[in-house]
């Protein structure tokens, strides 16, 4: 059963092969039995998991079940989940227990999802490893010395090592699609403003975006077609239909025009991450689109960009974390400036005081047009990039990664080069575009992604050549040798 993608599993649901309790039942018991080895999880809901799929089944017996009636998933630990602690990984809300659920939690639950639990994450998502996380890292399941990536590595890794058949992740700068290229499955960032973010915790709100970790594109199209959507306590949320992104999956890609940008095959990238990502794209190519080179000349200057932005946007979201309202507070105080302190230094681990503390700089008076004001031009340039590239192409193509999954502790002591890794990602994200990572290839046993990024609200089109690639590769079926 675990072996089965969600479009299978939808199939053999509706035709009685085994009914959702049998199934949530079976997925709990390889959560239980590998959950902990990965540390993919944050917490296990398995009464409620078994209570949503006996309802499930009755809205099935009833005939009023959807693609995702009774489908088990999990969702990244800053979705806010009723009732379910919600630690976003971080010591300062390690008790918190939401009062309600995030509009995409809310959405799949409707939807009739079954969830088996919270996952594992970078804390406030800020990484590329799932090192940062008050629960200890997260263990790529292709090998258990490696990082799955970050900051969506919980969700990623049970994903991979099929715990779960999908799961929601975030993407800020990566979060999504670089776990999914080094874990091997499919990964996608939907158009800013696609999904509502309206009770996802924020950690840089104009580049946080909901998505979804499964092993098919099939898959993500039957799932973003659940979460996406106008949301009226999103104000960023995009008022348009969400088409049947299902229906066009299987459309040619005859003529379709796909951009190979130049800048993505630089020194940085792997010889082996770039033979396969190469061999993807001839791949694409034999089933009908026409590969051009494109530039995107300011690209280099995106990792410096988001991590100006992104600090700033975070240093403001974070301090309503003051041991006030809700979460973690110090035992012990003088006085309230120390009770601040305390609490949030101990709460925040290294990594978010680094972010807070950069965010803060910039953002300060003598700071804010050298540093802050800069990189939002520099931002304008880069999306002036991809807008001046979608005059000429349909998609644009390339590796999700440099390398393959790196070995945990590997990076921990270079923030600088940890944050290198997201190189190719972060510029979708600049330019509020969709991108996904699908698997196009093993290097030493490790999967390799394949990137592809759509103009906005171009899911349908990425999702579609996504899916005819997978028709002709068989890379996303691979699965880690884990039990
Ligand atoms: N790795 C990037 C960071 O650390 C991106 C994280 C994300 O997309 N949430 O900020």
């Amino acid at each position: 059963m675990h072996d089965k993608t969600i479009a299978q599993l939808s199939r053999s649901l509706e035709s009685g092969d085994f009914s959702s309790e049998e199934l949530t039942t079976h997925l709990l018991g390889r959560v239980e039995r590998l959950g902990p080895q990965l540390n993919a999880f944050v917490t296990v809901t398995g009464e409620l998991a078994l209570e949503q799929a006996r309802a499930a089944d009755q809205r099935r017996a009833a005939g009023d079940a959807g693609p995702l009636t009774g489908i088990p998933i999990v969702h990244k630990d800053l979705f806010c989940t009723k009732g379910v602690l919600t630690t976003c990984a971080s010591r300062i809300l390690d008790n918190f227990v939401s009062p309600y659920d995030a509009t995409v939690v809310k959405n799949l639950r409707e939807a009739g999802t079954v969830m088996l639990g919270k996952t594992n994450m970078d804390e406030f998502a800020m990484g590329s490893s799932n090192e940062n996380s008050c629960f200890g890292p997260v263990k790529n399941p292709w090998d258990e010395t490696r990082v799955p990536g970050g900051s969506s590595g919980g969700s990623a890794a049970a994903v991979a090592a099929r715990l779960v058949p999908g799961a929601t992740g975030t993407d800020t700068g990566g979060s999504i699609r670089q776990p999914a290229a080094l874990s091997g499955i499919t990964g996608l960032k939907p158009t800013y403003g696609r999904v509502s973010r309206y009770g996802m915790v924020a950690f840089a709100s104009s580049l946080d975006q909901a998505g979804t970790l499964t092993r098919s594109a099939e898959d993500a199209a039957i799932m973003l077609g659940a979460m996406a959507g106008f949301d009226p306590k999103d104000s960023t949320s995009a008022e348009k239909d969400v088409p049947d992104y299902r229906a066009t999956l299987d459309d040619s890609l005859d003529g379709l025009r796909i951009g190979v940008p130049r800048e993505f095959f630089d020194d940085g990238l792997a010889p082996a991450n770039k033979t396969a990502v190469e061999d993807a794209i001839r791949e694409l190519e034999k089933l009908g689109a026409k590969i051009s080179e494109i530039r995107l000349p300011n690209l280099g200057l995106s990792v410096p960009t988001y991590y100006v932005v992104a600090p700033a946007e975070c240093s403001s979201n974070l301090s309503r974390f003051d041991g006030v309202r809700f979460g973690h507070r110090a035992e012990k105080y003088a006085d309230l400036t120390d009770m601040y302190e305390k609490t949030r230094g101990e709460g925040f681990g290294a990594e978010v005081k680094r972010r807070i503390m950069t965010g803060t700089y910039v953002l300060s008076a003598g700071y804010y047009d050298a540093y802050y004001l800069k990189a939002q031009k520099v931002r304008q340039l880069i999306a002036a990039d991809y807008a001046e590239a979608f005059k000429s192409v349909d998609l644009i193509a390339g590796p999700t990664t440099p390398t393959p999954a790196f070995e945990l502790g590997a990076k921990t002591d270079d923030p600088i080069t940890m944050y290198l890794n997201d190189i190719y990602t972060i510029g979708a994200n600049l330019a509020g575009l969709p991108g996904l990572s699908v698997p196009c290839g093993l290097v030493d046993d490790l999967p390799v992604g394949l990137q592809i990024v759509g103009s906005h609200f171009g899911e349908a089109r990425l999702l579609n050549a996504a899916h005819r690639f997978q028709q002709v590769t068989d890379w996303h079926t691979r699965a880690p040798e884990i039990d």
